[in-house]
């Protein structure tokens, strides 16, 4: 076991802090959650997969000149990150209607949206992360006028980039979740994408079939959830060494 201090722990993932100062590790773990923790299951090679399908998008995402937390892989389940300051939002950028928009508004899934719609969630479990508006944002001071502008521009260059991504496998992208954090260098602040973007945080369909190939298989009680991410993975050229690693684990029997 390791020795490093645990910083935080989270639902699906764990930071222990990091090699240097401004830095932290980023270990992803097997576990599920769903409506708020209460539904909850642990999906073997969840966090191998999703290890890696992060690290491909946000290496991707900083060549195009997005900034991001990402500094580097570690091994199958870390990467290192540096250290922000999470602004407390989960910003949702929708293409198509699902989950909660297709619920709130009466829309039926799988229907395309007039154009790619941004939104904004509290980040308080206390509260079942409600959804917010930018007045909201402001006035309490979670963001600033001038960060919000750069969190939805960023937000949106990172949807175009992903929905070529994955339409170019076959895939898509229907809506995903992603956090920002500041990060300050020197005398500046600037706004980084933080935290992950995995098939845990976005929708992802097949572009033929429909079929769902993100963590609606988990809170939909679908299963074959690790089996669609390997398929992300595998469209998306990933990790080729990674089927037998994640099927070769045993089974514990009572
Ligand atoms: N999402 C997430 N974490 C959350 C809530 C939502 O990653 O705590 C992602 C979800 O996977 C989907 C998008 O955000 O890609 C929009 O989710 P929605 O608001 O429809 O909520 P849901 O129906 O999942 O409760």
């Amino acid at each position: 076991m390791s020795r490093r201090r645990k910083v935080y722990e989270g639902k699906a993932k764990i930071l222990y802090e990091g090699p240097e100062p401004g830095t932290l590790i980023q270990y992803f773990k097997d576990d599920a959650t769903a409506n708020n923790g209460k539904k909850h299951t642990t999906i073997v090679g969840k966090g191998i997969l999703n290890n890696r399908i992060c690290e491909h998008i946000m290496v991707q995402l900083a060549s195009i000149g997005v900034p991001t937390h990402f500094i580097r892989r570690l091994n199958m389940r870390e990467q290192l990150i540096r250290a922000v300051e999470i602004i407390p939002l989960e910003v949702v950028v929708r293409n198509v209607a699902a989950g909660s928009i297709a619920t709130r508004l009466g829309i039926e899934e799988g229907t395309s949206l007039p154009r790619s719609i941004i939104e904004f969630y509290y980040k308080n479990d206390a509260l079942n992360d409600p959804l917010v508006t930018e007045e909201h944002v402001t006035a309490f001071g979670w963001a600033s006028p001038h960060e919000i502008d750069d969190i939805m521009a960023i937000a949106l260059r990172i949807n175009d980039f992903m929905s070529g991504l994955f339409a170019g496998v076959g895939i898509k992208l229907v809506d995903f979740k992603i956090e920002f954090g500041r990060m300050y260098e020197n005398d500046m602040m600037r706004i980084v994408l933080a935290d992950e973007i995995s098939p845990d945080s976005c929708r992802l369909w097949d572009m033929t079939t429909s079929e769902k190939l993100d963590k609606d298989r988990f809170r939909r009680d679908m299963g074959g959830v690790s089996e669609a991410y390997q398929e992300v993975a595998r469209r998306l050229g990933i990790a080729p060494d990674l089927e037998s690693r994640i099927h070769v684990v045993p089974k514990v029997v009572n």
